[in-house]
């Protein structure tokens, strides 16, 4: 196993199945242009070797599926039935929830239990104008069916002051209601926002004060959350539990476990850093050779990881996956 002197090793994988999406978020991209050629991405078969190949070099334990938008994607569902068979721990997807009603079937069919769905707003024209696409009640609905269907919902929302800070409660009201966890994740410096210092400090929300506005009208407690996990987590007694990642105001470089695979074949190992080892070329060659050649990366990738905290990296989120 390939371990760093903090002790660190890769369990988590996160895959970008595709940087196309339908929406073109403010925080994630400075506007909606294609980033990544269609014919530069990988295969469902070259990416499911990947991930095979990434299990018996790197240890992957837990695989997510993200992008751009997985469910855009028609490699979604020959990738998932290759890795459903893989003997992961655990298979979960990270989704906008536009096409979530459509793809359902295919979802359940391949034995997904657990999303997370990225939701900023229930207000209609704030959606619109954060997310730049898609259409707030096809989201609503999609989530509805999820949960009937008895999926395991976690939501995303990236608090932004001037844009949805007023529904910070609106949104953990709609998830206490539905047993969904909700995730608030602190805007991160990354992709155009790490070249405009200012725009992102205008914009950005702190753990301490998100957690006023909470417990403004909550009484909540700190919970407890696996060692390596990335969310701080709070229950708020008899009514459910939300989490915070808040990559800025604590940071949790030390027990990152997380390993980026990009739809082009790129590994990356650490957010913060511009570094990126290409395995594509390996995906064609016998086990015997590739793995190898796939552990001599996976210590240079290891190495990319920050020592203490995020300090922001111009690669973009739709590329690397989030
Ligand atoms: N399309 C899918 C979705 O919307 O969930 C998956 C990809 S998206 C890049 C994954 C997550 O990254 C989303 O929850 C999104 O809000 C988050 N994200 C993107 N840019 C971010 C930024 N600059 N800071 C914090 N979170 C960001």
């Amino acid at each position: 196993m390939i371990v760093d002197r903090q002790g660190r090793r890769f369990r988590n994988l996160r895959i970008s199945l595709t940087a196309a999406c339908n929406y073109a978020c403010t925080y994630c991209v400075a506007d909606g242009k294609r980033l990544v050629a269609a014919e530069d991405e990988l295969s469902a078969d070259a990416l499911a070797r990947a991930v095979a190949y990434l299990i018996e070099a790197a240890g992957i334990e837990r695989l997510r599926i993200t992008g751009g938008e997985p469910l855009v994607s028609p490699r979604l569902e020959p990738f998932l039935q290759q890795v459903a068979g893989l003997g992961l721990q655990d298979i979960s997807l990270t989704t906008n929830g536009q096409l979530l009603s459509r793809k359902l079937p295919a979802l359940l069919a391949c034995g997904i239990k657990r999303l997370n769905v990225s939701l900023d707003t229930l207000d209609p024209l704030a959606f619109r104008r954060i997310a730049r696409g898609g259409d707030l009640s096809t989201v609503l609905a999609g989530l509805q069916d999820a949960r009937e269907a008895g999926l395991n919902i976690k939501l995303n929302m990236v608090p932004l002051r001037g844009q949805n800070l007023d529904q910070v409660l609106p949104l953990l009201d709609y998830c206490l209601e539905r047993g969904f966890e909700l995730r608030f994740i602190e805007l991160m410096r990354m992709g155009h926002l790490a070249r405009d210092p200012q725009g992102f400090q205008r914009q950005f929300v702190g753990l301490d004060e998100l957690l006023a506005v909470i417990g403004a009208r909550y009484e909540y407690q700190q919970a407890d959350a696996p060692q390596d996990a990335t969310a701080l987590r709070y229950e708020i007694p008899g009514r459910g539990f939300f989490g915070v990642i808040a990559n800025e105001s604590v940071p949790f470089c030390r027990s990152c476990s997380r390993l980026r695979l990009s739809s082009t074949g790129w590994l990356h190992g650490c957010l913060s850093s511009s570094n990126r080892h290409f395995i594509g070329d390996l995906l064609d060659k016998p086990r015997h050779q590739a793995l190898p050649a796939l552990q001599r990366l996976l210590v240079r990738a290891l190495g990319d990881k920050q020592e203490l905290a995020f300090s922001g990296g111009v690669t973009v989120m739709k590329i690397i996956g989030g």
